[in-house]
């Protein structure tokens, strides 16, 4: 066969080949945007030429700080089209963070949404590296300012819309490099290859994974400097599948609303992203039923949103699980042909789990005595081995920590049960080790959101003289019901539902369960308000 290089600029000319009417959507803050690929290209070859003639040479970084908007996907492949690496920067680290991973990528050049000016003009004099900003902006003019910056929209009429990409790209090459958001510790850096984005997002157009095609509206709501937000900028390109990019600051009335507008068919984000829209949804007419399915991964999601959006609104749901170090997609929560005649409750079970391997990852589970039992029961860590799998951070010594033996260990507690889906148990940090025992504070989560009183609910260990580790719970009720619902009415409600050692040892309500910048439960920081809320 031949030895064809699978590389990330042909992707986007095929699009232009093939697909030059197709849309992309984007919300400014001067309202809707409407670009044809064939237009989103020219300006993307632009941008390529621009960056070249400032001097980004193959192999260097160039950094963007921005949300999800058509300037963003033109970086995402003009970047890797001339051979350079795309860093998406995450905008909700802390600013010491963001000086870390620019340094340690040593980006020569960043592109950045006009709103982040103020932090760039506090953090520049600690970036020796970059030597140009880009301003992302939808004004006409520049800001005043006194960084090395060029605008965006001005500087790239002066690039060359037919530009070539680079022809001699080998697929290993780097493509792209993000960093974890990292609970403790600096971020750790994941470099993606050509070749592990291309067949990433192959795999994300299985009609056994997420099945994105043509025909589809695909909105990514997670972020473009979260992971790449899944692939789909990536994949929807390639396949000339219109795209929507909700803008910044995206709340649940824009996204239904955009849903509505553009008739999605599939959109991403994670589980609290869902869940307000749910209760948007309820409380506002939208018209969504062009969603033929959601994804949501990042953390699992309770039942109660799987079942509302299956039985309620009649749109599939499916749980994909992957991380950063995974490109992201790992698993995907779809039903096997034989399991659609199973009732309702068996099926939302399945779909409630974090799915089976997509095809080309592989994976081992290493429990207490070895690799673990496939009962739905045993629980131990999941380890990954794929072609879109990293094999090392990026210039860190943490590597060896992760990767060992040519395994990516996840840090993730999982059962397999007997069809090969995997259950999310917990991250190993997070799990609860009682008395020698493990309880899964996830199990706990989606049980108390069952409730109807309880909004979201987040469990924690917190040390103990004898046991070791007990589970309390963090609950945040429904505005309804604050006041009225009692932690022995939660705990009565959990009872029947597992053995009494399971139970939390205490109920505790908040206002606001902190979290990370990708909204997730923040468990560390949880956990600190606990012990201090116990010691006072
Ligand atoms: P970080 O590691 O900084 O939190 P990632 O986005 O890489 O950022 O997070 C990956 C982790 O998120 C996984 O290791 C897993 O614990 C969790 N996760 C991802 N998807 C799911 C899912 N569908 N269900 C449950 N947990 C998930």
């Amino acid at each position: 066969m031949m030895n064809v290089q699978l590389t990330v600029p042909s992707m986007m000319e095929r699009a232009e080949k093939l697909f030059s009417k197709k849309e992309v959507v984007s919300k400014s803050s001067k309202g809707i945007q409407r670009l044809t690929y064939n237009q989103l290209i020219k300006r993307t070859r632009q941008l390529s030429s621009m960056l070249e003639r400032i001097g980004v040479n193959r192999g260097e970084r160039v950094g963007t700080f921005a949300w999800n908007h058509h300037r963003h996907l033109e970086a995402y492949f003009a970047v890797p089209g001339i051979g350079a690496v795309l860093h998406t920067i995450n905008i909700r680290l802390d600013p010491e963070q963001i000086v870390y991973i620019i340094n340690h990528a040593r980006d020569k050049v960043i592109l950045f949404d006009e709103c982040f000016l103020p932090l760039f003009e506090s953090i520049h004099h600690k970036l020796p590296h970059v030597e140009a900003y880009i301003i992302m902006s939808d004004e006409n003019k520049l800001p005043k300012t006194d960084l090395p910056v060029y605008h965006y929209e001005n500087w790239i009429k002066q690039g060359d819309a037919s530009h070539s990409f680079v022809q001699d790209l080998n697929e290993e090459e780097p493509a792209g490099l993000c960093y974890t958001s990292a609970t403790t510790g600096e971020p750790k850096g994941v470099v993606y290859s050509h070749r592990a984005i291309y067949l990433h997002c192959m795999a994300l157009g299985l009609a056994d994974s997420a099945g994105l095609s043509e025909a589809d509206t695909a909105m990514p709501i997670v972020p473009m400097f979260h992971v790449n937000a899944w692939g789909i900028p990536f994949a929807a390109v390639w396949f000339g599948t219109k795209l929507v990019l909700p803008g910044a600051f995206c709340t649940s009335e824009t996204i239904a609303f955009l849903i509505e507008e553009e008739k999605v068919t599939l959109a991403a984000a994670v589980p609290t992203v869902w869940l307000n829209f749910l209760q948007e949804i309820e409380t506002r007419p939208y018209a969504v039923d062009s969603l033929r399915a959601i994804l949501c991964g990042g953390s699992a999601a309770p039942k109660s949103v799987i079942r509302e959006f299956q039985e309620k609104y009649q749109i599939e749901f499916m749980h994909a699980y992957g991380m950063t170090e995974t490109s992201p997609v790992v698993t995907v929560s779809r039903l096997k042909s034989y399991q659609y005649s199973e009732d309702f409750e068996y099926q939302l079970n399945v779909k409630a789990k974090q799915g089976f391997l997509v095809p080309g990852v592989e994976m081992k589970v290493i429990g207490q005595n070895g690799e673990i039992a496939w009962d739905g029961v045993e629980m131990g860590e999941l380890l990954l081995k794929g072609p879109w799998v990293a094999s090392e951070y990026y210039k860190d010594k943490r590597t060896e920590d992760t990767f060992k033996d040519g395994w990516l260990y996840t840090g993730d507690i999982v059962t397999v049960d007997e069809e090969g889906t995997i259950k999310i148990v917990d991250r190993t940090k997070d799990l609860i080790k009682s008395g020698g025992e493990w309880i899964s504070s996830v199990d706990l989560e989606n049980a108390l959101i069952a409730h109807e009183a309880v909004f979201e609910a987040c469990v924690i260990a917190v040390p103990h003289k004898v046991w070791q580790e007990r589970p309390v719970a963090c609950v945040m009720l429904k505005d309804a019901y604050k006041g009225i619902v009692s932690s022995e009415e939660l705990l009565e409600f959990l009872a029947p539902q597992f053995a009494k050692w399971w139970l939390p040892d205490d109920i505790l309500f908040m206002d606001e369960i902190p979290k990370t910048t990708v909204g997730k439960f923040l468990k560390r920081t949880l956990r600190e308000q606990v012990l201090n809320h116990y010691q006072k």
